[in-house]
């Protein structure tokens, strides 16, 4: 099988009430740059990224995909996949101006295509081909109902919710700021307190400040969390500060949750390696793809951390990932793609549904690109 043609697109595609915010964020679409590679055995593999829709970054991801990435891989067999992975991200040109941001985007969303491929040359869901089991419990924990511009009744109205679709486990944002536009995470604590007593003492909440706050505040904040039966604080401060996040870990107790906007497996390395992280959040495609995430999670694994994707993909190749790696046992859900896909991942009640499609799950509804495709 060889590769004869890369084709990309963007997907903007709404999330849920319009906008969501978080401490760091307001985002009204989520963007997926992405590429279809066309093989001579009829076979297309789709492969994407994740990114909050700002249309001239998303065109540097396809260009880079199409112009940089792509007279490497014509004429390539596609289940070579870690060897191309290899080839793409040690071409001396592009490591020369890579190894992070947008090449790095732009490599995730060709190796998730390829893996696409090879799932699908095999006749096999990727979970599958990557070892899982077929009857397995992947329990799912809800992002969506938690943003940071939802008021304290839509909280507990969305965790209500939730709890009545079958979820156990639920995520909010903090990082709330005064009317100067001050930290206030009084108020967040108000917020914490108000979705905790919504939930069952079974259930569980975890805590996402993507980044917004300083030391002070978070060894602060998160020492009042601990009070709350949290059970992890996410992102508290500046996403690459390894000594800060050491700090929070040794000092507080509750745990830290931290990787969506790590890149490298180096990254990680040295986050594990201070002990700064408790759950590791890999992202296959903030991360140059399957490939690197399971490098990722094959080294959390050998120091007994438990891996909980971030789910920039909105969920699909995530949950295929999720099912075959044994530091798997929990997956974020946040349903915005579900309309853009052949098959969409599914939780009932409170675990996702098993999926059966050859592939990695990323095969595009025919009307996909009409209904949420953007000019090239
Ligand atoms: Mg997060």
């Amino acid at each position: 099988m060889r590769i004869t043609a890369l084709e990309t697109f963007i997907l903007h595609v709404p999330v849920s009430g319009g906008a969501i915010a978080d401490g760091s964020h307001r985002v009204a679409h989520w963007g997926a740059p992405g590429v279809a590679i066309h093989t001579d055995a009829g076979l297309i593999g789709t492969g994407y990224t994740g990114t909050h829709a700002h249309l001239a970054s998303d065109r540097m991801i396809t260009s880079c995909i199409e112009e940089a990435f792509g007279p490497l891989l014509i004429g390539c067999d596609p289940r070579e996949v870690r060897a191309l992975w290899t080839r793409l991200q040690r071409h001396p040109p592009l490591q020369w101006v890579g190894r992070a941001g947008i090449t790095h985007l732009a490599h995730a969303a060709i190796d998730v295509a390829l893996w696409d491929l090879k799932a699908q040359a095999a006749g096999e869901p990727l979970w599958r081909l990557l070892g899982g089991a077929a009857d397995q419990r992947l329990e799912a924990y809800d992002t969506d109902g938690g943003w940071l511009d939802r008021s304290d009744e839509q909280l507990v109205a969305e965790t209500e919710s939730r709890l009545a679709q079958g979820y156990r486990a639920v995520k909010i944002k903090v990082g709330s700021r005064d009317v100067r536009g001050r930290l206030d995470p009084a108020r967040d604590l108000q917020r914490v307190a108000s979705v905790r007593a919504a939930l069952p003492a079974d259930g569980r909440l975890m805590v996402d400040a993507n980044g917004a706050w300083d030391l002070a505040t978070a060894l602060e904040a998160g020492r009042a969390l601990a009070d709350l039966g949290v059970a992890w604080l996410e992102e508290p401060i500046w996403y690459d500060d390894v000594p800060g996040h050491a700090r929070l870990a040794r000092e507080l107790t509750t745990p830290i949750a931290l990787g969506e906007q790590l890149y490298t497996l180096d990254a990680f390395r040295d986050f594990i390696a201070a002990g700064a992280v408790h759950y590791v959040q890999a992202d296959a495609v903030r991360l140059a793809g399957v490939t690197e995430w399971w490098r990722v999670a094959e080294l959390a694994h050998a120091h007994h951390l438990p891996v909980v994707p971030h789910i920039g993909d909105m969920m699909q190749v995530h949950l295929h990932l999720a099912l075959a790696h044994p530091a798997c046992t929990l997956l974020e859900h946040i349903p915005w793609m579900r309309e853009c896909f052949v098959e969409s991942a599914n939780v009932v009640d409170g675990s996702f549904a098993v999926p059966q499609r050859p592939g990695a799950g990323t095969a595009l509804r025919a009307d996909a690109l009409e209904r949420f495709g953007v000019g090239r």
